[in-house]
């Protein structure tokens, strides 16, 4: 029995890695189970940032949709589909923007740090209106509950302000929708800080056995660890805090004792993320065989989320007098 129905969504703005898998996708993979599942990959919103490169977004909107798969997302559970394939997306948008205001935007926290993160000088009219998009997407579904980190807080906090005042101005269309809060310790990437592209320290699903191998060799470990038999700091160390990420963290009493050495720390790491990634990596290659396999699934996708979208929409332009 469905418990409601949920939507989430990932831009294409790169290859997806192993903290989009835990943090995020083997949740959905879950949630697939328990709700009426909408997933979508944002490539509307992948322009904020790659709107001078949109060939990469190509590239990457058919390889976010294999990994989606790939880690198990069922198109017989769950609608898998592009934003872009359902215009009504953008329709909506037009009309939130009309009842938005300017201030709710510039308050939101990620905003500025973007425009920092990103040295823009000039800001667009796009990245500042990312949430009243992200409103769109969520609202057009009428989604009870969203799956979010808690950075995604306030932009949630935004969209259902939005649907409020819709219903406010023109009647009640917009159910409130939940935030779920995803329980996941950030996974660190192969310098220690946060796995991330813009870091250039994850480990890609994509990446062959080997690439996952000489890139676990390159990670940060405890400095003053030298030998093997040194005393060891695994608090600080990068192999440590990924392990622990999986609940692998048996080594911390030997690391201490100095019992073990980072070389083979590393190489059982090393093991274990191929083991998990083995399977997932095995039903991408397939699916890059197959495209035509990958087309069926996203039209199959699009046609079960326009036919919701369609409706919303139908509703809205009567509220509106349009
Ligand atoms: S032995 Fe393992 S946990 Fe300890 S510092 Fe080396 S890699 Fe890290």
């Amino acid at each position: 029995m469905s418990k409601g129905r949920l939507l989430s969504g990932m831009q294409p703005t790169g290859m997806l890695h192993l903290g989009n898998l835990e943090g995020a996708l083997a949740n959905w993979v879950k949630l697939q189970d328990e709700y009426e599942a909408f997933y979508f990959i944002a490539d509307w919103h992948a322009l904020t940032t790659l709107y001078d490169k949109t060939e990469l977004i190509k590239d990457y909107r058919r390889q976010v949709a294999i990994d989606f798969l790939a880690a198990g997302l069922d198109p017989n559970k769950c609608a898998i589909f592009v934003q872009s394939d359902i215009k009504e997306h953008a329709e909506l948008y037009l009309l939130f923007s009309m009842t938005t205001p300017i201030s709710w935007l510039e308050r939101v926290p990620s905003f500025k740090e973007k425009q920092e993160q990103l040295h823009l000088e000039t800001v667009s009219l796009g990245l500042m209106g990312y949430p009243v998009l992200q409103a769109a997407d969520i609202l057009i579904y009428k989604a009870n509950v969203v799956p979010v980190g808690q950075d995604q807080l306030p932009h949630l906090e935004i969209s259902r302000e939005i649907g409020r005042r819709f219903n406010y101005l023109y009647g009640d269309i917009f159910p409130d929708c939940k935030a779920m809060l995803t329980q996941y310790a950030a996974m660190p990437g192969l310098d220690g800080r946060k796995m991330s592209k813009s870091y250039e320290n994850a480990i890609y699903i994509a990446d062959t056995a080997e690439e996952t191998v000489a890139k676990v060799r390159t990670m940060f470990t405890d400095p003053l660890k030298i030998h093997k038999n040194d005393p060891g700091h695994p608090e600080g160390c990068a192999v440590y805090g990924l392990m622990k990420t999986y609940g692998q963290a048996d080594m911390h009493e030997d690391c201490v004792a100095g019992k073990i050495g980072c070389v083979g720390c590393k190489m059982r790491l090393a093991n274990f993320l191929n083991e998990r990634l083995t399977p997932i990596r095995e039903r991408r290659c397939e699916l890059e065989q197959h495209p035509e396999k990958l087309d069926e699934v996203l039209a199959a996708g699009a046609e079960k989320a326009r036919k919701v979208a369609k409706e919303s929409m139908a509703e809205v332009r009567e509220a509106m007098n349009f």
